[in-house]
């Protein structure tokens, strides 16, 4: 069965089965499902992964959104979590022990590094090769890696990595790829096809799209996800209730279109940054001119999703910069409809943020749907802002 995407979005395929002919499907609330006799009871309770029994293991209404994303990803199967994180930390749970090494490619999400370094108690190592270093993964690869963690584009600076390079030197080893394609969504990357062997998503963003309900998954072969489901899954508990999952459901059927919109908008806004003398650098795939080839390999697509270098910049004009702006409100997290503005800058973290190698006048946008004329306008207020600076 070949469904598009739009079709897998707007629900061609999982709905089919409905009873009075409704066009959503229901929410399953209930945390149980009883069994006509004890026999089925203690057989289905030993195969939970296949079966309804209680909604910690499997339920209906977010089976179907686990569906859906497999099929978007091209994979076997995938795991709903509680959130992006829940996600994360329940794969690594599954997968890693004592004495293991993972090997992070690219700038990474910075809870997912604090996780990382909190694994340490338990004897797991870890090292970055972030991408201003321009090091090769086999550099990185230790007898123990057991895991390569990557993202591409990476977090803050946008920069791609070659995906089938790392999964390539991955197989040979022996050692399992991760990825996180959060900021691509599965419409515009889709790196299983490249050899990766599990994607996670934050479907708080894009896939949920409204900031209004937080939630994660884990995507990959029958094996890994039924292997993650008895361990990182089941003990850890951090699970996605139904009425989060309909609501992401709801948030999949516009994915396309709000994708498309969003990238409209970002290359607009981009181009518009790129005309400001205030403006240093623009990081975002469409703005990077080294890697034309391989980003036009791997993206099928640009979400809206960027950050740019202030001129000269200190707290005072970061700030000013923020303060002027309406459209853009000021808040953590992205991919919402919504546009929103945020800098890793606080007074404080000046050495920090230059060891990380960001600039101090970086700010990140998440370009809403709003419009290309409206944001720019409202950018144009936080130039005015500054240029007394
Ligand atoms: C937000 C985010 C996460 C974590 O997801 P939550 O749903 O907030 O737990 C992971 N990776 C990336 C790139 C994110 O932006």
């Amino acid at each position: 069965m070949n469904y598009s995407d739009e079709e897998i979005c707007m629900g061609a395929l999982t709905e089919e089965g409905s009873t009075y002919g409704e066009v959503t499907p229901p929410i399953y609330q209930s945390t149980i499902f009883t069994k006509s006799s004890f026999e089925t009871f203690t057989k289905e309770q030993s195969e939970e992964d296949q079966h309804f029994v209680y909604s910690r293991g499997t339920n209906p209404t977010v089976q179907v959104l686990e569906k859906k994303l497999a099929m978007l990803e091209r994979a076997e199967a995938c795991k709903c979590f509680g959130s992006g994180m829940g996600a994360i930390s329940a794969v690594w749970m599954t997968l890693l022990k004592a004495g293991d090494h993972v090997l992070f490619m690219n700038n990474i999400y910075g809870p997912t590094l604090q996780l990382a370094a909190h694994m340490e108690r338990f004897g797991i190592e870890y090292t970055v090769f972030d991408h201003e270093q321009g090091r090769a993964v086999e550099e990185g690869i230790k007898e123990n890696t057991r895991l390569i963690y990557l993202e591409s584009p990476g977090t803050m600076k946008m920069k791609v990595v070659d995906i089938k390079h790392i999964t390539d030197a991955a197989k040979k080893r022996g050692i399992y790829t991760m990825m996180d394609n959060t900021w691509a969504t599965p419409l515009f990357q889709k790196p299983m096809t490249l050899g990766v062997d599990i994607v996670i998503h934050s479907l708080t963003k894009y896939i949920g799209g409204h900031s209004d309900v937080v939630g994660g998954a884990v995507i990959s072969s029958h094996a890994l996800i039924k292997q993650l489901f008895f361990s990182g899954y089941q003990l850890f508990g951090s699970v996605l209730q139904a009425d989060s999952a309909a609501m992401i459901i709801r948030g999949l059927r516009t994915l396309p279109l709000r994708m498309k919109q969003h990238q409209d908008n970002a290359l607009q806004v981009i181009s518009y940054l790129e005309s400001r003398p205030e403006v240093k650098a623009v990081h975002h795939p469409a703005a990077d001119k080294q890697n034309r080839v391989l980003i036009e390999q791997q993206l099928q697509g640009y979400a809206g999703l960027l950050s740019f270098e202030l001129e000269d910049a200190g707290f005072e004009k970061v700030a000013a910069f923020i303060n002027h702006l309406t459209l853009f409100r000021i808040g953590t997290s992205w991919g919402g409809y919504e546009s929103l503005v945020n800098s890793p800058l606080k007074k404080d973290n000046h050495e920090q943020l230059k060891a990380q190698g960001f600039d101090l006048g970086m700010i990140r946008l998440s370009v809403g749907l709003e419009g290309a004329a409206m944001q720019i306008k409202d950018l144009e207020k936080g130039f005015q802002a500054v240029t007394a600076y």
